[in-house]
């Protein structure tokens, strides 16, 4: 079940006081209402009821689906420091060949679990994300500032990502055939083979280079 709560908390605009539900566990398998509310956006906005100001809420959000095996720790930037919750992961450090990662942005979040729902690898994913940036960078002569995995199709061989480009960050969607997927595999795996592992990882760019630079030096 999804774990969820009222706090009040005051408007950045205005100053009133709201009462708002906070979900510190969304478990999709028990409440796929939610899981479509986070992903559309609706679970994490606020609407101050007094002056209409609207925000993106930002605060840890345990997301998990068992189904797909995979949890995603969803940590805000902005509260790094207060970090994690010691007794939401006992709760779930004891479930075992689950993936675990943590996501520092709401895109990240909405990657890793269309990634994981498509029954794919996102270290691979984030490999192959890393070659065709590179890829993109070539073509378009300007600079890739961000990009996300935006599809996957195995009757038309196609894996894909939408990238943003340069100062106006134009969309740019880069595929290629399913077999640069296949081949990636070993890339990654050869950084880090241990799933069991039942800490929260952070996979994401960097993570990717540091395994194609490792990858290449050790061929
Ligand atoms: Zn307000």
């Amino acid at each position: 079940m999804s774990n969820t709560m009222t706090k009040t908390i005051a408007c950045p605009e205005c100053g009133s006081e709201n009462e708002i539900k906070v979900y510190k566990t969304v478990n999709a398998t028990t409440d796929p209402d939610f899981r479509e509310q986070l992903l559309n956006g609706e679970l994490l906005h606020f609407r101050c009821e007094h002056c209409g100001y609207q925000a993106e809420l930002k605060y840890p959000l345990l997301y998990s689906d068992i189904k797909n095996k995979f949890m995603v720790y969803y940590i805000p930037e902005i509260d790094r420091d207060k970090l994690t919750d010691e007794a939401l992961e006992k709760e779930y450090g004891e479930l075992e060949d689950i993936t675990r990662r943590l996501a520092s942005n709401f895109n990240e979040l909405k990657e890793k679990i269309h990634v994981f729902e498509s029954g794919l690898d996102d270290r691979v994913i984030e490999v192959v994300k890393a070659a065709l940036r590179d890829v993109v960078e070539k073509r378009t002569g300007e600079t890739v500032t961000g990009g996300y995995f935006s599809k996957y199709s195995v009757d038309e061989d196609r894996i894909g990502f939408t990238f943003f480009v340069g100062d106006g960050n134009e969309q740019f969607v880069q595929t290629t055939r399913l077999e640069i997927y296949e081949k990636s595999s070993a890339v990654a795996k050869a950084f880090d083979d241990q799933q069991s592992d039942r800490s929260f990882k952070t996979i994401d760019r960097n993570w990717a280079r540091n395994a194609i630079y490792r990858y290449r030096k050790n061929k």
